[in-house]
């Protein structure tokens, strides 16, 4: 069964957010989900999900882009609930033009996470140099870390390997122009990858011109499992354990 480690469903980002709770419950290739908050209330609604439907944890966190004045107290408390498996997503974005006072939140979320015991899930938009960066100068996260959609870069991809950091792989692993993905892909060790939706964003093909929904899921590890010349029940089984070694707090 396959776990989709990076999605959105909360009212911020959907309005009928029901609708896609229930085709997760009732899939039964899905086995769990880590729905990801963005800011402080859609952190909040993504544990009042978890705590109502078993397949669903929670990963709780200030994004890059959201970064108004936020009581970081308030993210601590919300991280201590037991859905919550990961502080997320949280990291760095080149489109708007605040990276220190992006870079002020991503350092003090990662104290979050080192005190709690939780790994991290940065977002990195052509910032991967910059975050390691930080990781070796400030502050470096202690229980594991992954960079979700990893932007492809062997030099990137060999820092986080010898970290034992994980990288995974979204919708546009089976885009035709995603040439430097296949690459990534062929070279990342099958003990640090994971699988994700970033549903409602970056639909995979065949479903482009569609919202994105984890049941989507399906195309990327048919892509990997074609790439790594193995099966999709193998890649399905590899991303499970992957992600159940870096999410600890995800139960059976
Ligand atoms: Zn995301």
């Amino acid at each position: 069964m396959v776990i989709d480690s990076h999605m959105h469903i909360n009212s911020q980002v959907l309005e009928n957010k029901d609708r896609f709770i229930q085709a997760i419950n009732n899939n039964s290739l899905i086995d769990k989900v880590i729905n990801v908050g963005l800011d402080l209330p859609s952190s909040k609604e993504t544990i009042d999900i978890a705590q109502v439907n078993s397949k669903f944890y929670s990963a709780v966190g200030i994004h890059p882009l959201y970064t108004k004045p936020t009581n970081l107290n308030s993210l601590y408390d919300l991280a201590s609930n037991e859905k919550v498996v990961a502080i997320g997503e949280i990291g760095l974005d080149n489109t708007k033009d605040n990276l220190e006072e992006q870079i002020k939140y991503l350092t003090e979320q990662i104290l979050i996470a080192n005190k709690l015991h939780l790994p991290v899930i940065i977002h990195s938009n052509n910032c991967n140099k910059l975050i390691i960066s930080i990781f070796e100068n400030y502050v470096k996260p202690q229980y594991g870390c992954i960079f979700h959609c990893f932007q492809p870069n062997l030099e990137d991809l060999a820092y986080l390997v010898n970290n034992g950091f994980y990288i995974s792989f979204a919708g546009k692993i089976t885009y035709k122009t995603a040439k430097k993905s296949l690459e990534v892909a062929r070279e990342v060790p099958n003990n640090l990858f994971l699988v994700e939706t970033d549903s409602p964003y970056i639909s995979p093909e065949p479903v482009i011109n569609e919202i994105n929904e984890t049941a989507n899921i399906k195309y990327i590890i048919s892509k990997l499992a074609e790439i790594k010349q193995t099966s999709f029940n193998d890649i399905a089984k590899i991303t499970n354990e992957n992600t159940r070694r870096l999410f600890r707090k995800i139960k059976l």
